[in-house]
Parts: C-alpha cells; sequence; structure tokens
C-alpha cells in the first residue's frame, strides 16, 4: 500500500477541515465531516481486510451497509487534523448486515468517530435517496449563519429569500434554499432525525445559534455551498442594521434564475 496519509481523500479531508479552521468557523472541536469513498478507492491505500476495532452505533445503519466513509473524530481540533490525520481522522466501514461500525484506518489512541454521526448518516440515506451522485456531509459552526439565527425570523423561506437578496449569485448557488430545524440537543438522535427530514429536499439545514449542514457530491461543492450561504449571512450582518438605499429585487431574482437555467424553490418568491 501507499501511505494512507497520502490518500486523496484524507488530504481533501485535512485540506477542508483546515480551511474551516482558518475561517473561523471550527474553534476548539467545533464542526465535523464524512465523506463516502469508493471500496476501490479504499483498497488503494488500507487493508480493507485488516479491522482494527468495531464499534456499535446508536442508530440504524442498514442502509449504509458495505459503505466506506472518512470521517473526523469526536473532540478533535479542526487545526490539528492536517499535522497528524490519523489521530483526527477515521476510515470505517458499515458492516455487511449494517449493524457495526468497522476501523480500518486512524482514530488512533481509541478515538471514536465525531458525535453528530447519527445527523450525518441519517443525512448520507436522505441524500443518496435524493442523489445517487451524493457523497459529503460537512457540518460547521459558521460565524455570520449561527448571528444571523438570533436576528432573523427562522421561517425557512423568508430565510432563505433574505440570503438570496444577499449577493447576486446566491440563487444559482442554491435555488433548492436553505432549512432551518428548530434549536435541539446536538449529537442526539433526534436533532438527527429532524435534519434527515430537511436533507430530503434540501441541501443545506441550519441549526439555530449553533451552525450549519450542507451536502454535496464532492468535498468542494460542499464547502463552495457553506461558504456562499455563510457569505450571504455576513452580508446581511453587515447591513442589517442600517439604511438600505437599493436591493435586488423580486423581478431582478426572476430573471436570474432564467438566465442560469435554475428553479428557485417554489414559495420563497411571490407568484
Ligand atoms: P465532535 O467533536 O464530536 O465532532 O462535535 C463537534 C460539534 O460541532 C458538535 O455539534
Ligand atoms: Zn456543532
Amino acid at each position: 500500500y501507499i501511505g494512507t496519509v497520502e490518500a486523496p481523500f484524507i488530504r481533501e479531508m485535512s485540506e477542508v477541515t483546515h480551511n474551516m479552521w482558518r475561517n473561523g468557523w471550527d474553534e476548539r472541536n467545533g464542526g465535523n465531516v464524512s465523506y463516502i469513498i469508493d471500496e476501490s478507492e479504499v483498497a488503494k491505500y488500507i487493508d480493507i481486510h485488516n479491522v482494527l476495532r468495531t464499534i456499535k452505533p446508536t442508530f440504524p445503519v442498514h442502509d449504509l451497509a458495505g459503505k466506506y466513509f472518512v470521517v473526523t473524530g469526536s473532540g478533535k481540533y479542526f487545526k490539528n487534523v492536517m499535522a497528524d490525520s490519523e489521530l483526527n481522522l477515521g476510515v470505517l466501514r458499515v458492516s455487511k448486515k449494517g449493524e457495526e461500525l468497522e476501523v480500518l484506518w486512524g482514530l488512533r489512541d481509541g478515538g471514536v468517530p465525531t458525535s453528530e454521526l447519527p445527523s450525518h448518516f441519517m443525512s448520507h440515506m436522505a441524500r443518496l435517496k435524493a442523489d445517487p451522485n451524493h457523497r459529503v456531509v460537512l457540518h460547521t459552526h459558521a460565524t455570520n449563519v449561527i448571528a444571523m439565527t438570533f436576528i432573523h425570523d427562522l421561517d425557512e423561506d423568508r430565510f432563505t429569500k433574505t440570503l438570496w437578496e444577499m449577493c447576486t449569485e446566491c440563487l444559482v448557488v442554491f435555488p433548492d434554499g436553505v432549512s432551518v430545524i428548530p434549536w435541539i440537543v446536538p449529537g442526539t438522535t433526534e436533532i438527527g432525525r429532524a435534519t434527515s427530514e430537511k436533507m430530503k429536499s434540501s441541501r443545506v439545514v441550519i441549526w439555530p445559534q449553533h451552525g450549519i449542514y450542507g451536502a454535496g457530491t464532492t468535498i468542494d461543492e460542499t464547502f463552495g455551498l457553506i461558504e456562499t450561504v455563510e457569505k450571504a449571512a455576513q452580508v446581511y450582518m453587515l447591513i442589517a442594521h442600517l439604511p438600505i438605499k437599493q436591493s435586488i429585487t423580486e423581478l431582478q431574482l426572476r430573471d436570474l434564475a432564467k438566465a442560469f437555467g435554475v428553479t428557485p424553490k417554489p414559495g420563497v418568491l411571490k407568484d
């Protein structure tokens, strides 16, 4: 095997966690990422017949049986992933019967996968039904998204419309809008269920006063989606308390959708 640390999926995880940390979104152990990898890709770098140990999940994972994931470890600091990926990341396989998680690499020194695994795995199940190419779930404490949940109405259509109005290209990047769940205790199957219910029809789920979940087919696309939402929230936080002289109109949003061939989430714009 070529060194596992050299695997493209480990490099991508190291880079994305580093970038999120640099953005100030992942203080301390904040945030978590999980990424579905093809067996053939994992097998190039890791002995897939050598299970280091198994972990019993507290929620059903049958729908993901046989799938391989690279995940961030619980309590790990994103700032440190680059320097020691084997301590801070793990490669797991959901067992054939979907009852156990088999650790194949990483999570050294008895580490465990992120405490948000219920939300991640349930979201993967929901997104795979919506999009067979889906692969990534990313959670981060995006600063301005959190700030915005203190002062903006949490109705998801009104929240979506405000974000679309903040930067011209938002509607093009997330025409499906953002969804919002109520405040729920993190790490629970309850927040996992609420998040994955929204993931059936949306790639972005906002957790009030906590952060954001994004889903996508690649790390780049998912990170880009969250960056775009966070940027819009930042603009909102910069202008919300100032007298507005001009803004993007509904007609302009509709023109934008037509020009870029996207369909805005029904109900957000007035018909
Ligand atoms: P973990 O360190 O267990 O991934 O938890 C971080 C977090 O952001 C919880 O929501
Ligand atoms: Zn969190």
